[in-house]
């Protein structure tokens, strides 16, 4: 089914130009409740199966911390005479990729998943040296071919944002492979069913494009799904409750500046356009995050 695929993708290049010009088990349960300047959220500690901790902070101290780096890829393949001059900003060429990803372990960089970033924005908790993080939205299958390839070479993990209404079809992951990358250390999003834009979300969109695919990815993965990506980067305050309602304990946007109440709903990410290097990247990452 060629066609499906084609219409998500355009839709989804279209308004990403806009907004850029623009685990059932009791161990891992996450809990949130969170207030107007609050976010309060318990989580399983990996290193201590028994420990619960809790992400707190108010938005101040939050947005008082050096911004991480957080890259944002979706496919990863050699461009076709066919991709438009659009499509390449989010077309990654497999040698641009393997170059990016080398750079970044011949400099010194880490990988870090969410959880530390929420360690470290509500609670001050080091993070590794030159930290960065890798993720990866819409579902494409490039990103298990060639992103998981380049990335076990260096031991880097990711996370993979993933919009369900594509699962198992042509060219993209199937409930196998999501499932193999969750058991592989890396970390399973949510992206909504279909990437409509949040902001035009009303009555029974919240349990299509939130409830439904949180049940699907949580029984693939077997694990809880904490942390949401909204589709082109576009959110709005009226999404932000609405996720917390559903126990995600962050969320993650891409260029727009961070919402002044909720910070870690609205954590910044940075699109690598295809015709980058690992240099240019890497003064990007520089720029961006501050
Ligand atoms: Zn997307």
């Amino acid at each position: 089914m060629k066609k499906p695929r084609k219409s998500i993708f355009a839709v989804c290049m279209i308004c990403s130009i806009a907004a850029c010009s623009h685990f059932p088990s009791s161990v891992d349960n996450v809990q949130l409740t969170a207030a107007a300047t609050t976010a309060v959220a318990t989580t399983s500690n990996p290193e201590s199966k028994n420990e619960e901790k809790t992400f707190v902070a108010d938005a101040a101290t939050v947005l008082a911390k050096k911004e991480i780096p957080i890259l944002c890829y979706h496919q990863l393949r050699d461009w076709r005479p066919t991709d438009s001059k659009t499509a390449k900003d989010y077309i990654v060429p497999v040698a641009n990729f393997s170059q990016q990803m080398k750079l970044l372990a011949d400099s010194g960089y880490h990988t870090i998943l969410p959880d530390q970033l929420m360690a470290y924005l509500t609670r001050g908790e080091a993070l590794p040296s030159k930290p960065v993080m890798l993720t990866f939205d819409d579902t494409d299958d490039s990103q298990y071919r060639v992103g998981l390839a380049e990335m076990r070479k260096y031991g880097f993990k990711g996370v993979f944002f993933i919009m369900t209404v594509s699962i198992g079809r042509p060219g993209y992951m199937t409930k196998d492979q999501i499932k193999e990358l969750a058991q592989d250390g890396h970390i399973i999003g949510s992206h909504t069913w279909d990437h409509h834009n949040v902001k035009q979300y009303a009555g029974s969109d919240w349990q299509i494009q939130l409830d439904k695919p949180l049940k699907q990815l949580e029984n693939i993965t077997g694990t809880q799904i904490k942390y949401f990506a909204y589709p082109f980067g576009l959110w709005n305050t009226a999404a932000i409750p609405e996720i917390k309602k559903r126990n995600m304990i962050a969320a993650f946007q891409l260029y727009a500046k961070r919402d002044s109440t909720d910070p870690l709903y609205t954590i910044r990410r940075m699109i690598v356009p295809g015709a980058w290097d690992g240099v240019r990247m890497e003064s990007w990452m520089k720029k961006n995050f501050k």
